[in-house]
């Protein structure tokens, strides 16, 4: 069911070359570029109604209105199962608890006496938020991406998630009612990357957006691309992964289960274990094919996810071996289950987030650990972070001198204006002390 990359008994290769030993899904942004510009370019120009027409044709379904009704929303509010509110309301005081405190302060550096620079923190005016709802839905990217942008202080949050055939068109009841209970009323019927080019033209039913995030298929990461100028994005969020590094003191029914419990997202999602015991490895394999046998969504997501050349399990040297291969690897999720799991846990230096010991698994993270589940996939995590307040935030400098401040510094200013042979940079200097360089 899973295959085995047996990287034992040689020295590892240094940076790429790792990389390229390493199982990883075939995401091809660049080719779906070509699928999803004629969409955005009908959308540009023909507005909602191209927005209605592709979600007719992907999606099934046609929506009454481009916007949802506030009163869709607050009828799913009052038909939410309790329990499922009682959820959701706990992952998002959980997940305000931890992205509050990512606010960041003004702060100002004096320079020099009468020099002073001053980092103001601004957030974005208008924001475009995706959730998923092709395969899945995923109200619990309502929270994920409404958070952070509400902590950051964003006044225009406006949701988007795919009409649902099941539902009249509009988006899944229960991303409705996260949308309600997070005070969000303004929520679209649009998917994929019809609902990137409604967000980044505008359209007359939805005024444009300055930043577009959240998570969503390859159409979804491709739109974004495309647009990525004319609106600011997250890092690209595609097909879910999970990375576990394990030693021979982790429960091989846990590994299996977390594997599985990513796998479960799409065909296309990557499970890859990296153990340096041969024992773990066997069980491993024998609990992926017994949970496999008793769980859902098996043959459309979970069994071409756990066979896909996106997924293994990678044998290692010992432990330092294994860091190395999870570093290049860069997983979107990453779980130590080591003996010394926190020690472990403190080398790694590329993941979107790890979950710590054997108590941590994601989909905690997924729902309820306070933590953000919209993370950089596809080895993005070496340059990029999940979603955060930070996300949502311009920092501002401000840059605020006295004339004695300015003359201190101005014959700095202009040799490197002449090193760079732009005088006219050097004489906005000199105007202010009567076309003089002052001396020091
Ligand atoms: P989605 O909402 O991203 O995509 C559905 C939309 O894709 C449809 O509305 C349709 O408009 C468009 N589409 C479908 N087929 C198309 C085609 N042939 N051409 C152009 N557009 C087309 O939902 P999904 O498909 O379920 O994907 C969700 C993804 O998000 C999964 O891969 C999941 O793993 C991922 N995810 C990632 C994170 C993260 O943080 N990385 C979090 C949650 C979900």
């Amino acid at each position: 069911m899973i295959s085995r990359i047996d990287l034992r008994g040689t020295a590892l290769p240094e940076g790429g070359d790792l990389r390229d030993l390493l199982p990883r899904a075939e995401f091809d942004v660049e080719a779906a570029l070509e699928t999803v510009r004629p969409i955005c370019e009908d959308v540009r120009h023909r507005g909602s109604a191209a927005v209605i027409e592709w979600g007719e044709k992907f999606d099934g379904v046609r929506p009454e209105t481009l916007r949802v009704p506030a009163a869709a929303i607050t009828a799913a509010l009052e038909e939410l199962d309790p329990a499922v509110r009682a959820a959701l309301e706990e992952s998002i005081r959980r997940a305000r608890l931890v992205h509050r405190e990512q606010r960041r302060a003004t702060h100002t550096t004096q320079v020099v006496p009468g020099g002073t620079v001053t980092e103001k923190w601004v957030p974005v005016e208008r924001v475009g938020l995706y959730v998923p709802g092709g395969r899945s839905v995923y109200p619990s990217s309502v929270v994920m991406n409404v958070v952070p942008a509400q902590e950051a202080g964003v006044e225009g949050v406006a949701v988007a998630s795919p009409p649902q055939k099941d539902f009249g068109g509009l988006p899944h009841p229960t991303i409705l009612a996260a949308c309600a209970l997070l005070g969000v009323d303004e929520v679209y019927a649009a998917g994929g990357s019809q609902a990137v080019a409604m967000f980044a033209y505008g359209t007359a039913d939805c005024l444009p957006v300055n930043l577009v995030t959240g998570p969503g298929n390859i159409y979804v990461a491709a739109a974004k691309r495309l647009l990525k100028g004319r609106i600011g994005i997250d890092a690209e969020a595609g097909p879910t992964e999970i990375a576990i590094l394990a030693d021979a003191s982790a429960d091989p029914v846990h590994v299996a289960a977390d594997l599985i419990s990513q796998a479960e997202h799409d065909p296309m999602a990557a499970a890859v274990l990296v153990t340096d015991s041969e024992e773990l490895a066997a069980a491993t394999e024998a609990e992926l094919a017994a949970q496999v046998a008793v769980t859902k969504h098996v043959q459309d997501r979970i069994e071409p996810a756990l066979a896909g050349r996106q997924s293994a399990i990678v044998l290692v040297d010992g432990i330092e071996d294994g860091l190395k291969v999870v570093d290049a690897y860069a997983a979107e999720h990453l779980e130590i289950q080591t003996a010394d799991a926190a020690a472990v846990a403190d080398r790694v230096r590329n993941a979107g987030a790890v979950f710590v010991g054997p108590y941590a698994p994601v989909s905690l993270g997924d729902y309820c650990a306070g933590s953000n589940h919209v993370l950089p996939t596809g080895g993005c995590a070496c340059h990029s972070s999940g979603l955060s307040v930070q996300s949502f935030l311009r920092g501002i400098h401000i840059v605020d001198y006295t004339r004695d401040a300015l003359a201190e510094v101005a014959h700095h200013v202009v040799t490197l204006a002449e090193a760079e042979d732009l005088p006219a940079h050097g004489a906005a200097l000199k105007a202010r002390f009567g076309w003089k360089v002052p001396q020091q």
